[in-house]
């Protein structure tokens, strides 16, 4: 019986919308891309992980299609009964190559692998050891574990140390980062923690979700950015965000490790199996992502126009070279009208404040995408100009 709960929770409902954190959903009327459909009017989008525009990519669109034909709509199966066509081996296969690992396990999204692997690597025996700034589904799999935990300032190798040092007793212990962090497009620094992870002997594992396909010569992520490939122990990814947007998720790592999770990983074991059509277009979004030199190098362009265009105008940016570019204001209420006002001009952007981001850093995160063009990109600049004028 409902009952009172009806107010009960109506009343939380109101209490998000007065503390000013309620989420409303924006429709798009079209495909997803740079220019998408908005409330009757079309727009330049620059909040979409959509980086090297594979999302509405003619290859993907038609290795999908030719799929439904041959391989049918559904799986109606998890993986391990009957779930498991020869293409979903060939996506894990070939993900492998491209990221140098030794095996490739998929999931239904990059969430249920964070979901997955601690509570199958790690006991009450072990140590994680987490940066602060993780994603939430590193946080929640954490959760999941039964491992002991250790927290580090972000990206701070002395803190790093500090919990290495006070974890000392576990039997395993791994370090856990995301590649990118989302909400500044800061890289983790890899190659310090490697050292630290030796030093103490503790394995390393890094989320690429905001990396893979466009960071590192070849689009395979930070490991590659930072030439430490074969010290990274563990890769977590999405095919949701560069790899054409749709969904799924991997964790891509040593034979036994990959191994273990197909035997015991609860999201794998009693989660649906990625859908043909969309491990078709995956498989076709890696054969881009191999020869995509120049959408890399279009992306990279874009982003550096953006960045000096920005910081010419007197913008306030967290620096960088990634594709994410956060632009500062004083205050959130600032940044949501600014948000607002670039929505009149054309300009599809969000703002995130408290408790998003720390207090006082709200910002307009603006991510750019190869899809971009030149005048895109001026254009986007020139909105936020006339829009702070406008403020
Ligand atoms: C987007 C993201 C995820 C979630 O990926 P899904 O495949 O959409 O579940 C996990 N980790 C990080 C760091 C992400 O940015």
């Amino acid at each position: 019986m409902y009952g009172n709960i009806k107010e009960q929770l109506a009343e939380t409902l109101t209490e998000i919308r007065e503390a000013g954190l309620y989420k409303t959903e924006r429709q798009l009327e079209s495909a997803q891309s740079s220019h998408v459909g908005v409330a009757g009017s079309g727009v330049l989008n620059f909040c979409a992980n959509n980086y090297l525009g594979l999302a509405n990519h003619p290859d993907l669109v038609k290795a999908a299609k030719v799929a439904l034909d041959e391989w049918g709509f559904g799986m109606a199966s998890v993986r391990f009964i009957c779930g498991t066509q020869t293409q979903h081996v060939e996506l894990e296969d070939k993900l492998s190559a491209m990221l140098g690992t030794e095996a490739t396990i998929l999931f239904p999204s990059c969430f249920d692998a964070n979901g997955a692997i601690f509570e199958v690597l790690l006991d009450a025996q072990d140590a994680v050891i987490s940066d602060e700034l993780n994603h939430a589904s590193i946080i929640d799999g954490v959760r999941l574990s039964k491992a002991q935990r250790y927290r580090y300032k972000n990206r701070d190798l002395a803190d790093l140390e500090e919990q290495l040092k006070a974890s000392a007793d576990a039997r395993r212990r791994l370090i856990v980062t995301d590649g990118v962090f989302s909400m500044d497009g800061y890289l983790a620094p890899l190659p310090e923690i490697c050292d630290l992870a030796e030093r103490y002997d503790a394995m390393v594992m890094v989320d690429d979700s905001h990396a893979t396909g466009f960071v590192g010569a070849t689009g395979a992520g930070t490991p590659e950015h930072f030439g430490v490939t074969d010290r990274i122990d563990i890769l977590s990814g999405t095919l949701g965000k560069a790899l054409g947007g749709a969904s799924g998720g991997y964790i891509s790592a040593h034979q036994e490790i990959v191994d273990l999770l197909r035997q015991r990983a609860r999201p794998y074991l009693f989660s649906n199996a990625v859908a043909p059509a969309v491990v078709a277009g995956s498989i076709a979004a890696l054969d881009v992502v191999a020869q995509a030199d120049d959408l890399r190098d279009t992306l990279h362009s874009n982003a550096q126009l953006f960045r000096s265009l920005m910081s010419d105008a007197g913008f306030t940016l967290l620096p960088g070279d990634h594709p994410i570019i956060p632009v500062m204001f004083a205050d959130e209420h600032e940044a949501q009208a600014m948000a607002e006002l670039l929505l009149e001009r054309g300009i599809y952007v969000i703002a995130f404040s408290y408790p998003v981001v720390p207090l006082g850093k709200a910002r307009i995160r603006v991510q750019i995408s190869a899809a971009h063009s030149e005048d895109d990109i001026r254009t986007a600049a020139q909105a936020f100009i006339d829009a702070r004028a406008a403020l």
